[in-house]
This record gives C-alpha cells, sequence and structure tokens, in this order.
C-alpha cells in the first residue's frame, strides 16, 4: 500500500488526509504547531474563550464540502445572513463598497470630479491605450483617479503592504468589484435631490449564508483530524517539515524536527504560524525551527499543502534554479490578530466592519456569525486583523501592547469601555495573504511547469497553490488532491490543459 505524507495539517491538508484515510490509504500528517486547523483553527484563552485568526465563517459556494462540513459538525452549524460593512468617513457601508454607497459618501461637487476623471480615463484609453499591468494601472483606468485617491487606493496599500502600482492588475480584477463610475455620479446627484426632497435611497442588503459552529471555526478541523486517526491515519502536531528526500526523481521520505509550542503567555500569544524558513525565533528568543535533531518517516507520495516557495525549498536540488529562482518571487503577507475578551454580550452593529483609517483592518465579533458559545453569555470575543511586517513593531508587540493602542480606538468608536477588556491575546501568521506583486503570473507559470516534473507530489491550498482562497476552496482543493490520487491518473490527464486560474492543485 502506498503511504501518503501530508505536510501541513490546515483544513486543506486534513480534508486532503481525511478524503484518503477514509478510503483505506496509509496516511501521515505533519503539522509543525502543536494544534492542528492552521488558519482556520481556534485557539483558547485563559478561561477557555475561543479566538480565531480573524473572522472565520465558512461559506457554502461547493455542495460536496458543505455536505462535509454539515455531517462534520452535525451538533451545530446554524447558517446566517452576511451582514459586513465598511467604516468609511464616519458612516456604515455594506461591503463590498458598490456604486451606490460610494455615492452616499461624495459630495455632487466630488461625483463631478470623479466624473471627469473617468472621462478623461475614457478618452486616453481610445488616444493611447496601455497595457494594464499593475492593480493602481486597473483600477484608475475602470473607475477614474479619485474614486481610486478616496478608498481603493490607501486601503489596498494598508492591507498588502505595498504600492497598488507594484500589485499585478489581476490581482485588482479579481479582488476589487468592478463600480461603474456613471451609477455613482447619477446616484449622488439623486442623493442631493433625495436630501431636497426628504425621499433616501433604499436598497436591499447583500445577504449570502454563512455557516459557523457555536463552539468555534476549528470544531471542523478537530473533526477532520479525529477522523483521520479513527481510519488508523497519523496526525503528528509539533512536527516541522524540515525537507523532501527523493530517489530517482521518485519520492522516498520526508525529513522534519519536533519543535516547541509557539504560544507564550508572558506576550500574550495563543499561537504563531510559521513554516520555519522564515527565520522567526518564535518563544524566549530559542531558534524554534531548529530545535531536535532531524528525523525521516518513509513514504512514497506528498499531498503538500505548506507554502508553495517552502515546497521548492524543501525540494532543493530536485528542483531546477530556475524555479527555485521564480519561487523567491512570491511573499506572503503577516498578519497578527488582536483578539479581545470583552465583558459585554455584544459590541458590534454587523458581523465584522472594515476600517481605512485604525490600526487594524478589520474588526469582527465571533458570536455575530454564529459563535454563540465561543464564551460566556454576559462576554464577547471581538477579532481585530492588523496586516504587518515580519519582525516590525506590530509583530513584536505583546498582546497588552496592542490592547494599549486599540482599546482606546474601539473606545472612540462607542463599541465598549477600555475597563470592559478582560482578555487580550494575539495569534499570527507569517502567511496570512499571498502578495500578487506585479510579475508573479510568470513565476507561477514557472513553478505549474516545474511541478509537473514530480508525479507523485500534488500542491494545493491557500499557501500550497498560492492562491487567495477561503476554507470552503482550501478544502475543495484538499478533497481534488486526495481524489487525483485515489484515481491513479497521471497529473498530465488531471491538469494539463487546466489554467492557474482553475486549478485546485498543481
Ligand atoms: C485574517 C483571515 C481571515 C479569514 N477569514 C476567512 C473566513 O471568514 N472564511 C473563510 O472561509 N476563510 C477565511 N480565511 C481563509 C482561510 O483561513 C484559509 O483559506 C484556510 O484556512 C487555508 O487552509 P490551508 O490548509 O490551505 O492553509 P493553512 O491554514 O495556512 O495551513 C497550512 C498549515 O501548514 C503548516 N505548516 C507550515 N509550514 C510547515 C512546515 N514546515 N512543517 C509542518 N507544517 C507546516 C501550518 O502550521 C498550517 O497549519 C481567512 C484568512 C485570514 C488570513
Amino acid at each position: 500500500m502506498s503511504h501518503t505524507i501530508v505536510l501541513g495539517g490546515g483544513i486543506c491538508g486534513l480534508a486532503a488526509g481525511s478524503r484518503l484515510a477514509a478510503s483505506g490509504e496509509r496516511v501521515t500528517v505533519l503539522e509543525a504547531q502543536e494544534f492542528v486547523g492552521g488558519l482556520a483553527a481556534t485557539l483558547r484563552g485563559a478561561t477557555g474563550a475561543g479566538f480565531d485568526f480573524g473572522p472565520h465563517a465558512y461559506h457554502a459556494r461547493n455542495e460536496r464540502v458543505l455536505a462535509l462540513f454539515k455531517e462534520l459538525a452535525a451538533d451545530g452549524f446554524p447558517a446566517r445572513a452576511k451582514n459586513v460593512r465598511i467604516k468609511f468617513r464616519g458612516r456604515f457601508f455594506k461591503y463590498p463598497l458598490e456604486a451606490l454607497d460610494m455615492a452616499r459618501s461624495m459630495s455632487p461637487v466630488i461625483a463631478l470630479r470623479a466624473f471627469m476623471d473617468y472621462f478623461a480615463e475614457i478618452l486616453r484609453k481610445r488616444i493611447a491605450p496601455r497595457r494594464l499591468t499593475s492593480a493602481e494601472d486597473w483600477v484608475v483606468g475602470a473607475m477614474g483617479r479619485t474614486l481610486y485617491a478616496m478608498f481603493f487606493g490607501p486601503y489596498t496599500e494598508k492591507v498588502w503592504g505595498v504600492h497598488p502600482s507594484r500589485l499585478a492588475a489581476s490581482f485588482a480584477q479579481h479582488r476589487i468589484p468592478h463600480i461603474s463610475l456613471m451609477k455613482v455620479v447619477l446616484s449622488s446627484l439623486r442623493k442631493g435631490y433625495a436630501k431636497r426632497t426628504g425621499t433616501e435611497h433604499r436598497y436591499a442588503p447583500l445577504v449570502i449564508e454563512l455557516f459557523y459552529p457555536p463552539k468555534g471555526a476549528g470544531l471542523i478541523s478537530d473533526r477532520l483530524a479525529e477522523r483521520i486517526r479513527a481510519a488508523g491515519g497519523a496526525v503528528h502536531t509539533g512536527t516541522l517539515v524540515t525537507g523532501i528526500d527523493l530517489d530517482e526523481g521518485r519520492v522516498s521520505g520526508v525529513r522534519f524536527r519536533r519543535v516547541i509550542s509557539t504560544a507564550d503567555p508572558a506576550r500574550g500569544q495563543l499561537g504563531m504560524l510559521a513554516n520555519g524558513r522564515e527565520g522567526v525565533s518564535a518563544v524566549n528568543g530559542l531558534p524554534w525551527s531548529q530545535l531536535g535533531p532531524e528525523e525521516r518517516i518513509a513514504g512514497d507520495q506528498i499531498v503538500n499543502t505548506l507554502p508553495l516557495p517552502v515546497l521548492f525549498e524543501l525540494l532543493g536540488d530536485a528542483s531546477r534554479p530556475e524555479a527555485r529562482t521564480a519561487a523567491q518571487a512570491l511573499r506572503f503577507r503577516p498578519i497578527s490578530i488582536l483578539g479581545l475578551r470583552v465583558r459585554r454580550s455584544r459590541c458590534l452593529p454587523a458581523q465584522s466592519i472594515y476600517f481605512q483609517d485604525k490600526t487594524f483592518t478589520r474588526l469582527s465579533e465571533t458570536r455575530n456569525y454564529g459563535g454563540t458559545e465561543i464564551c460566556g453569555p454576559d462576554e464577547t470575543v471581538l477579532l481585530c486583523d492588523i496586516t504587518c511586517d515580519l519582525n516590525g513593531p506590530i509583530w513584536n508587540a505583546t498582546a497588552d501592547e496592542l490592547a494599549r493602542i486599540i482599546g482606546p480606538e474601539l473606545a472612540a468608536e462607542g463599541f465598549l469601555a477600555i475597563d470592559e477588556i478582560a482578555e487580550a491575546v494575539v495569534l499570527r501568521s507569517t502567511m496570512g495573504y499571498p502578495v500578487y506583486l506585479v510579475g508573479y503570473e510568470a513565476a507561477i507559470d514557472t513553478l505549474m511547469h516545474e511541478l509537473g516534473r514530480f508525479e507523485d507530489i500534488v500542491t494545493g491550498g491557500r499557501q500550497g497553490l498560492y492562491k487567495y482562497v477561503d476554507m470552503d476552496i482550501a478544502s475543495e482543493m484538499g478533497l481534488a488532491m486526495a481524489d487525483h490520487l485515489l484515481s491513479g491518473s497521471t497529473k498530465a490527464a488531471a491538469i494539463g490543459a487546466v489554467p492557474y486560474e482553475d486549478r485546485v492543485f498543481a
């Protein structure tokens, strides 16, 4: 029987492992952290309250995956309508920002300027069309510079840590909703009219179903891991993968080191996702990735969910130099999540709120997603997403230091009183978001081509395929990788003609 080693015990690796184990395959999952679930884990604070890596509600885009989630969380997986807002210029708007919402924030004068900008862009496209290389090119071309400078430019730079001129146009195309300038202008003018006549605009809320297990998002991953173990598979936590061994191009084993927990109670850190290549010293200044001797496990198939550039480092000389160079062009944006347990039964008027002018970019309340048992009934859990630089001031701050900065920002919004903060914790990941820099598509082409040479290694997931996906898609990727290995077909047959954008594994 073949032995499949799954690198990474996030929801993608666990979905792959459980599908393989349920089919009678020998499976071993290797996870660096002491907990499973990766970004989809729920970590527990001092009183047992649950903290996620930012909001983690389950979407329902794939029937097979939704059925699996419902089966795993049969004791409770309620659906709620999506209620996410943007706080912009002192007012709440629905998310994603739409033409009518933009119009509400603009005076007719600014709307006119936006229209002239937009018109100038149309003319420019006619007279001297140019290639849209960056996210900035794309947004300015689609909406004009006024709208870009008002919201999209500053927000994108804050979240991704690079100027939008350095982000690929395809990033904007996929992540930024296309707003019709004509609608914005007309709505804004109508708003001016409405003010005079007293008839305000009304529009139906965006209703999308989201699911959340009352005890925390991590329940799904915990139960996937239980399924693997129950079917005879192994899930090893605290096990950092350090190398892949090949024998004449075929997988023969995986090297790893036992690592200590990244929880650091003195700093309020519940955990830190890291891949061992970043040089982060996790706790007490110890080189986290280099503790313990290197050990080895034999195996003949690999499901990778570790970051794509890390996969190429693990392969070492087995991959061609041009692939290793291409892999270095891929970057991840780290994230720190400040979690607050607050002595109030509810703080926010929405599930999540995006901000442009705060230390954090998004604020969420787990209870509002359906996490009704995440903490005691007279308390609530708030999560503040802060994208940041590795080893920068946010990354190095303790949970209490972050709470001292962010607490007053929340109090100023009226969401809480400082003395209601009962506990502050921080969760971190060096791999929060894949950054789609200009030119990344060429690097991806090289890597996808190179991966075709390794028949018994498949890669998928948010990190492993370098795609900005959610938990349902990451799980779908895991199932697809397992299906492929079970099918016995070749990679060329399974994905040869599938473009990168549509791939669920490579
Ligand atoms: C702030 C934030 C909010 C989000 N909110 C939502 C949401 O509301 N809904 C939603 O559906 N999705 C959400 N997502 C996306 C979701 O978290 C991911 O799509 C999903 O969890 C990815 O799963 P994965 O298994 O592919 O990757 P990961 O969860 O990153 O798993 C990779 C695993 O590999 C492990 N690993 C790394 N290096 C090594 C190594 N060398 N050796 C061993 N193990 C290693 C890591 O510890 C990790 O467990 C959010 C993401 C972020 C960052």
